[in-house]
């Protein structure tokens, strides 16, 4: 049988081609709608993220805005009494004690992120905090006067600082007073920024940030960041983003930097400020990649196992064709082949040549068993038939497949021809339970009647008819070795020779010839007649045990013989010499002996003139 696998060209002729394209679109069907669903489930996600971002920027916006309106309204309130101050002509130290008291309450009452009031009033430098400043402090050259001094009375925000002792950002409000000169100004820490900031991002691959309008970092959520300004770095991933929003007013994009994908949203805050939030879509979207990877893989992995399930059935299956062909080619020997399926009791045609088994049953195929016998019962000759009804039956199969691979039957058929019935395995479980047979029916006439004639020929003596002497014994042996009790008649034509001599060897064979017949009509057809060799003849009788019996039949034998009328003898007959030994049932010696003592008989009788028998024991002899 070949095993090679099935080529591809095999395993398409076998599916058939509209089966392999119905495949081919099914899967292709299937990867779209995981595509497509995949996409669906991509999009919804970032679409989620975008929203999640822009609210949380826009949130962070609303509170940054929130939080630094309370100290704009400070500075407002402050720099409204202070000009009043001014205008009612009062003097510094009054002035002091307002900014001092100013300070107290809005630390301890309203915020403990502002540091303090004071300004640079009257061409005093006045601190509501207590501080006092070095000797070459200069308060018209610091930029909280400076930027308040050139807005024309707008309140300003000035730019943030990190302040390195406290590791805070800082930050001033300042306004110019009617004066002209004069100006106040309110520090704060942006530490409320910071944790604003925070709070918008809870990993370590997304981050947020609050800008100034010229890029310098007033919060973030890494720290470390605090103090830097993008705008003057260079293709760093913030400074990239920075440039974008605040150089290209883009605040609402996606960023590929160094192989990862950030998705930016930036949210203007009323002091031009930007509240920016940057997820990191690569890590986002990497358990949504790792289910289309891995649902991607689980379908190759099925096609596969598929595409291997389809070559090995293929392989079976041409396999099993192969063996058909080989069947069938072998099948014009038989007259019908069939394959019995023992397990659903069922059967396939291979071939029949008869054409009888389809008219016979109805249902071809349906039921093995019961079909068989149906068929069986009609095709077979009544003599055969008992014997093959009990071959064909299905059930006792196993039992009798069980340590061969093949049993046969020669039976009669309805025709009175002989055919060799034949089951042969097809296949056995692992278990060695019978699975298939083959059923195969072959007509052996000529071969059947070839062979009857040299089983003939072996056992019988040519010229007579009778037993050859080698199948004659055989049959004794096996008889009396059963315990088959018996008379031995040995048997001798007297003085033959002289019948030779006298009326030539042709007369002497129609003698022997004669003498056979006579011995087929004494005695009854399953007594054992063989023809020992020349003269001698003998004869085994079953179930006579003595004399008296014994006597009855050798008598009809002599009168047979006496009858007997052979022309060539030219009115003159033959005698025989007879010797009888009986065996009983349970007697134990051989067929030698027993052919010793008949013998003897014939000995003894020899000595008589006529047909005279003598029995084994006798010390006399009986006289016809
Ligand atoms: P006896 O009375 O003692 O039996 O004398 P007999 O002449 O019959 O001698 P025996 O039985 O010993 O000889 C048998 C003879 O039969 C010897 C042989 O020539 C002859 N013979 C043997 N086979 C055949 C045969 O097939 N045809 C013929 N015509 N004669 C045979
Ligand atoms: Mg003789």
């Amino acid at each position: 049988m070949n095993k090679n696998k099935a080529s591809a060209r095999e395993i398409i002729d076998t599916l058939g081609k509209k089966n392999i394209v119905a495949a081919i679109i099914i899967f292709i069907f299937a990867i779209t709608i995981i595509s497509v669903n995949f996409g669906i489930l991509y999009n919804t996600k970032r679409d989620k993220i975008v929203e999640e971002s822009k609210h949380n920027a826009i949130e962070s916006a609303q509170k940054i805005d929130a939080y630094l309106v309370s100290s704009i309204d400070t500075i407002k309130l402050t720099s409204y009494k202070v000009d009043n101050y001014l205008k009612d002509g009062a003097g510094n130290d009054v002035i002091l004690t307002y900014l001092e008291h100013e300070t107290d309450s809005i630390i301890s009452v309203i915020d403990d992120n502002y540091t303090g009031l004071y300004g640079y009033i009257n061409g005093e430098y006045l601190d509501g905090s207590g501080w006092v400043p070095d000797e070459d402090y200069v308060a018209t050259e610091r930029p909280w006067y400076q930027k308040a001094a050139a807005s024309d009375g707008e309140i300003v925000l000035v730019d943030p600082y990190l302040d390195s002792q406290t590791g805070t950002i800082m930050m001033t409000i300042a306004r110019l007073l009617s004066d002209n000169k004069s100006v106040v100004a309110l520090d704060l820490s942006l530490d409320r920024l910071q944790t604003i900031t925070n709070n918008i991002v809870d990993n370590d691959y997304d981050f947020a940030m609050v800008l100034d309008s010229e890029g310098g970092v007033v919060s973030h959520s890494k720290p470390s960041e605090l103090g830097k300004n993008y705008l003057d770095e260079k293709n760093s991933l913030e400074s990239t983003i920075t440039k974008k929003i605040i150089e290209k007013h883009k605040y609402d994009f996606t960023l590929k930097y160094n192989g990862t994908t950030y998705i930016v949203f930036a949210q203007k805050i009323g002091t031009g400020w930007y509240s920016i939030c940057v997820i990191n879509g690569t890590q986002v979207f990497r358990p949504l990649k790792i289910i289309l990877l891995t649902s991607l893989l689980t379908i190759c992995f099925i096609l596969l196992i598929i595409l291997l399930m389809i070559r090995n059935i293929t392989t079976k299956h041409i396999e099993t064709n192969k063996l058909y062909q080989q069947l069938e080619s072998m099948s014009h020997i038989y007259a019908a082949m069939f394959d019995i399926n023992l397990k659903e009791n069922t059967y396939n045609e291979i071939s029949n040549t008869t054409e009888r088994v389809s008219d016979v049953v109805k249902d071809f195929g349906d039921n093995a068993s019961e079909d068989m016998k149906t068929v069986m019962r009609l095709l077979t000759s009544e003599k055969s038939r008992s014997e093959v009804l009990e071959f064909v039956d299905l059930s006792t199969l196993d039992k009798r497949l069980e340590n061969t691979n093949t049993i046969t039957l020669e039976y009669l058929n309805n025709e009175d021809v002989w055919c060799r019935a034949r089951f042969v395995v097809a296949e056995k479980s692992s278990a060695g339970m019978l699975l298939r047979v083959l059923w195969m029916v072959e007509i052996i006439d000529e071969e059947k009647r070839r062979q009857d004639k040299l089983q003939y020929l072996s056992e019988t003596d040519q010229m007579t008819g009778v037993c050859n002497r080698g199948y004659g014994e055989t049959k004794i042996r096996s008889l009396i070795k059963n315990g088959q009790g018996g008379m031995f008649v040995l048997m001798d034509v007297d003085k033959f020779k002289s019948i030779n001599d006298t009326y030539g060897h042709n007369t002497g064979d129609k003698v022997l010839i004669s003498f056979a017949k006579t011995l087929q009509g004494a005695f009854r057809a399953n007594d054992i007649i063989m023809r020992l060799g020349g003269d001698e003849f003998a004869v085994f009788v079953p179930d006579v045990h003595n004399k008296q019996a014994g006597q009855k039949i050798i008598d009809r034998l002599f009168t047979m013989i006496d009858n007997t009328k052979i022309p060539e003898l030219e009115g003159k007959g033959y005698v025989i010499s007879v010797g009888i030994a009986f065996y009983q049932h349970d007697d134990k010696y051989s067929f030698e002996e027993l052919y010793k003592h008949a013998d003897e008989g014939t000995y003894l009788s020899k000595k008589h003139i006529g047909n005279y028998v003598s029995y084994y024991g006798d010390a006399d002899t009986e006289e016809k």
